[in-house]
């Protein structure tokens, strides 16, 4: 059991902590307290000079973060906003400058050589990450994503740089100019890789990049004609079960649109559910199942 706070993840769920200044303090509640969660506001978080120091007064864990400022505050947003986007120049496809944490994290979701390049998944030396870009039509970068692969690396797993215009971008498999089939089911993921999965079992798969889904994306998902849509995020917590159930009913409105949950899978990941877990032929079984 982890004894100490890991304060990047608190600003998951409270980002005001990488907004905080100098010898401000604010409470909030301790997600999954070791202690029980009794929705009490007993975490505190004071900003003391360049650290951030945490307490829970309820199972007694503390934290302590220290480092550059301006990579906590990316870290808190977990998401950069620009105006014009470009990928890291330093981005290399090349297998010998690729870092073998980064390959193994690839390999482990079936994510061969080719599919890296089809999709230009690689690497950024200089963000020390595992780079995502995110196309929209034509090509067009709507965003990307660094990915932390390294052991060291304590950051958010995520961070993402979108276009200020681009709310929600979406990541799309297989990439549109490549799409042959017909569109008839779709699947709704939180995660590139996951899509990028489901794109290999047969079926049209929209990465939402998070658990979250603006109005645009219904709108897309009209256009696009797509009559059935399955939602399968990693569902193994309450806020992530919520925000499946206002997809549902958003897109329900346009569509047949069905939840998959943890316990409709036959087969368990290690107590994960996302699509990356599942083997393209498990993920075709489980979303014939869920639309019999
Ligand atoms: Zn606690």
């Amino acid at each position: 059991m982890a004894e100490y706070l890991n304060i990047n993840t608190l600003i998951e769920f409270n980002p005001a902590i990488a907004e905080m200044e100098d010898g401000e303090q604010l409470s909030m509640r301790h997600p999954e307290c070791p202690a029980g969660d009794d929705g009490r506001k007993v975490l505190f978080v004071k900003k003391h000079g360049a650290k951030h120091l945490a307490f829970c007064h309820h199972c007694g864990q503390k934290g302590i973060l220290t480092g550059d400022q301006s990579f906590i505050r990316r870290g808190g947003q977990n998401l950069l906003i620009e105006k014009d986007l470009h990928l890291p120049p330093d981005l290399t496809f090349e297998p010998t400058k690729q870092p073998v944490e980064h390959i193994m994290w690839l390999h482990q979701h079936g994510i061969d050589d080719m599919t890296r390049r089809l999709y230009d998944i690689g690497w950024s030396e200089h963000w020390g990450r595992t780079i995502l870009p995110v196309y929209g039509d034509e090509g067009k970068l709507l965003a990307f994503q660094r990915r932390n692969v390294l052991r060291g690396d304590f950051g958010p797993k995520y961070l993402t740089t979108r276009l200020a215009h681009i709310k929600n971008p979406v990541f799309r498999a297989p990439r549109s100019e490549l799409a042959e089939r017909k569109p008839g089911i779709l699947v709704l993921t939180e995660d590139i890789l996951s899509s990028i999965k489901i794109d290999k079992a047969g079926f049209y798969s929209w990465s939402l990049l998070g658990t979250y889904m603006t109005n645009s994306v219904v709108d897309e998902i009209a256009a696009a004609q797509f009559d059935q849509v399955i939602i399968w995020l990693d569902d193994d917590n309450e806020a992530v079960r919520r925000s499946q159930k206002v997809m549902r009913r958003k897109i329900s409105q346009i569509a047949d649109a069905r939840i998959m949950r943890h316990r409709d899978l036959s087969i368990r990941k290690e107590d994960k559910s996302d699509p990356k877990m599942f083997t393209p032929n498990e993920i075709h079984t489980a979303i014939r199942s869920r639309l019999a």
